[in-house]
């Protein structure tokens, strides 16, 4: 392993994506140094020694709001050599969901730390989709009549009989596999999930010993490639969650690209560095509800304690799915949408396959009601 190199893969973008092109006519520029002047963001400099103005570092623009400033250098550029636009990247990136305001947002905020002015990244065209939630109260007295101590957000994890565990807020951070994202992410995640009072899952890959002392909120998933599962840390954890498919690309498994692959993530998953790693489609041991109810009673056997989680994607069938977990004794039906997932699933995948979670949620809730699991579930909590 020691003579071993990996070959990082270039960025996807060769220069920062930026919102506002400046751009400069060569044919009309007399480089008389007015514009690296009159702009006080440094976008045109000439450097000391050359006669040239430099070419214009366009990030740095502050863009069409800079119009009615009297430092516009547009304006005073008397050869009309500058213009300032959107940029060709910025006008091509996002879709409907994923606005480009948004792309660029986190961004620039992953990058620098600093969000960018505005609120347009914060929501895209979502209105603000489930980052808020809004409370529907039965009538106007009531909801006049609400005091802080009275809305509980909490949520019981488990409504069959056996261990209770409950979470303060209703979101989990989902799995990001150590590989896909590195240690420093995954201890913030679970700094964020203490604090949040609910659990965070480490993905397939392995359960770092730096984060023992998250162990109270960490989910540990078992998933098809069974990279890095050991009892060992199925014993440390309070939930454990099976990982059949991931909403963003039901059938085709998991993908983690040779570059992500250190030494430090092969060790984990005991694997050779720098070589691609791929988690099937399906567990080769699962093809029945008889099965996975064998899975499921594997980790309880391991740890009694643990509740277990089945986290299965969207198809048409989902409803069948959360209907078989429940007879293989799973604590909770996991239900990923077609929007969680991954950077490593196909746009054509993510976009057309399984059911948005919207649509999956009371398709599987009549199913439940109707086989009378609901009725169960609720009766037990
Ligand atoms: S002000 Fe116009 S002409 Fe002068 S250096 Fe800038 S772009 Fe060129
Ligand atoms: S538009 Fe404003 S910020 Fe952008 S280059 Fe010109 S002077 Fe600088």
């Amino acid at each position: 392993m020691t003579d071993f190199a990996i070959a990082y893969a270039p960025s996807r973008f060769p220069n920062e994506i930026y919102e506002t092109e400046v751009k400069r006519d060569l044919y009309k520029c007399i480089n008389c140094g007015t514009c690296a002047k009159v702009c006080p963001f440094g976008v045109h400099e000439r450097k000391p020694g050359y006669n040239r103005i430099s070419k214009p570092v366009s990030y740095l623009c502050i863009g069409t709001s800079c119009e009615d400033k009297p430092f516009y250098c547009v304006s005073h550029c008397h050869r009309k050599a500058l213009s300032v636009e959107k940029s060709t990247n910025y006008r091509t990136i996002g879709d409907y969901r994923w606005t480009r305001d948004l792309i660029l947002g986190t961004w620039k905020q992953a990058e620098t730390g600093i969000p960018l002015k505005g609120r347009r990244y914060q929501i895209g065209n979502s209105g603000g989709g489930f980052d808020r939630i809004f409370f529907n109260f039965p009538n106007e007295d009531v909801k006049d009549a609400i005091t802080e101590e009275a809305i509980s957000t909490e949520i019981d994890l488990n409504k069959r009989e056996g261990k209770k565990i409950s979470i303060k807020v209703p979101f989990y951070g989902g799995g990001m596999s150590f590989g896909s994202v590195n240690l420093l992410v995954m201890l913030a995640r679970a700094k964020a999930a203490r604090t949040a009072g609910t659990f965070t899952c480490t993905g397939e890959g392995g359960f770092p010993e730096e984060l023992k002392a998250f162990d109270e909120c960490m989910i540990t998933q078992v998933a098809t490639g069974l990279f890095g599962v050991s009892e060992d840390t199925i014993k440390r954890v309070k939930i454990v969650e099976f990982k059949y498919a991931q909403g963003a690309k039901p059938g085709l498994g998991g993908h983690l690209l040779g570059d992500k692959v250190t030494p430090e993530v092969a060790c984990m998953r005991e694997a050779v560095p720098g070589t691609s790693l791929f988690s099937p489609f399906p567990f080769h041991s699962v093809y029945s509800v008889e099965d996975h109810k064998k899975h499921v009673d594997w980790i309880k056997e391991i740890n009694p304690d643990a509740i277990v989680s089945v986290k299965v994607s969207t198809p048409t069938d989902v409803d069948m799915a959360a209907v078989g977990s429940y007879y293989a004794g799973a604590h909770i039906s996991h239900i990923d949408g077609s929007y969680g997932g991954t950077g490593a699933a196909p746009e054509i995948a993510k976009k057309n396959i399984s059911m948005p979670i919207e649509y999956a949620i009371p398709k599987v809730h009549e199913f439940l009601k109707e086989e009378g699991i609901l009725f169960m579930w609720h009766g037990n909590a």
